[in-house]
């Protein structure tokens, strides 16, 4: 298998997601490193810690925006160029678009939402969650190369301690590549870590009751160093960020702390945190089925617990 991991970046950070799919396909085989936009060479000098021998920068200025197209371009040529077999992106709004985009100017098989990547009798064999999560089915490919979108922070980093060889290449850009201009774009400001990057999480659910008792959750958080998550429940109902969202349609997330706050524990949410090292859960239900999968269980009511815990963290400091 020789493959290409796209790595997307935002100022001069390589995307943590897109770190772990470059370490699961250098684990599968010979795995390279593309990082597209001006000062793409220095950071795909870093790829070499996630175990690329090799990394391709394209440092063109049609690139500076991130906007799918004229990604597209410089990747399928660059396809053309390595004869790679595979190309593989960690999901994210821009990697979805080019990955999409590369499929069709391919004419290339895209599986999406990948939670794993096997090797069975040579062949590579993607895993993915259908019915609702409920299961997990085999996908393959029928034709060359192989294209996949792997859910976010399924795989995390691992460094090698390797270092890469960069190679620079040029693309040229189809008229319709360029048409597209990027008119504003806003950050939101944060402040502690985010919740793909956080080593705790406290998340909470409905049984919080408003949107004020967040307040209570990012206490809690700030006092242990974590960032705070949300259920779809309570960000359909606007209490906290979209952002925020763990589960099926929000974000994968693997801490060491994982606190649930009034959280039932629906599959759909399950499956976005079961991968936590710990697990607690706070709910005032012994009956809610988020209790058939944490370590440790609290019954009780959370506008009681949470601001004692908080106390019990801060006293420690
Ligand atoms: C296609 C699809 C995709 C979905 N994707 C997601 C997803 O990505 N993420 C996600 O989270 N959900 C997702 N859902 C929704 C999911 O099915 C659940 O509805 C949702 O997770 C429930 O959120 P909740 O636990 O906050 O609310 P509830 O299920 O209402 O649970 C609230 C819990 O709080 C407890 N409680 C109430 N008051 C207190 C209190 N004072 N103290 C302690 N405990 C209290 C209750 O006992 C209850 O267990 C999806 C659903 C579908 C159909």
């Amino acid at each position: 298998m020789r493959s290409l991991v796209f790595l997307e970046h935002h100022g001069e950070e390589l995307e943590k997601g897109s770190l772990g799919v470059l370490s699961k396909a250098a684990s599968l085989g010979e795995a390279a490193g593309v990082v597209l936009g001006p000062g793409a060479g220095a950071l795909a000098a870093r790829a070499g810690a996630f175990g690329a021998a090799k990394a391709y920068a394209c440092e063109d200025e049609a690139l500076s925006a991130p906007l799918p197209q004229p990604r597209v371009d410089a990747l399928s040529a660059l396809v053309e160029k390595t004869g790679a077999d595979t190309v593989l992106f960690g999901a994210s709004v821009l990697a979805a678009d080019v990955a999409a985009g590369l499929a069709a100017r391919l004419d290339a098989g895209l599986n999406w939402d990948v939670t794993d990547l096997v090797l069975s009798g040579g062949d590579l064999v993607g895993k993915r969650p259908a019915l609702g999560d409920t299961v997990l089915v085999d996908v393959g490919w029928t034709s060359s190369p192989r294209l996949a979108l792997v859910r976010a922070g399924v795989f995390d980093p691992v460094e090698s301690g390797g270092s890469a060889e960069v190679e620079e290449f040029g693309a040229s850009f189809s008229d319709f590549s360029t048409l597209a201009t990027l008119v504003e774009q806003t950050q939101e400001e944060a402040s502690g870590p985010s919740i793909e990057e956080a080593d705790i999480i406290v998340a909470g659910g409905r049984g919080l009751g408003s949107p004020e008792a967040f307040s209570l959750l990012e206490e809690l958080a700030g006092a242990l160093g974590g960032a705070v998550g949300a259920t779809r429940a309570v960000v359909d109902a606007g209490w906290y960020p979209y952002s925020t969202q763990v589960g099926q349609t929000g974000k994968t997330v693997s801490p060491k702390l994982y606190v649930a706050c009034g959280i039932s524990g629906a599959i759909q949410h399950k499956v976005g945190m079961q991968g936590s090292g710990t697990i607690v859960a706070i709910n005032k239900d012994p009956n809610a089925p988020i209790f058939d999968f944490c370590d440790l269980g609290i019954v009780g009511d959370i506008h009681k617990i949470v601001p004692k815990l908080t106390e019990l963290v801060r006293n420690r400091q």
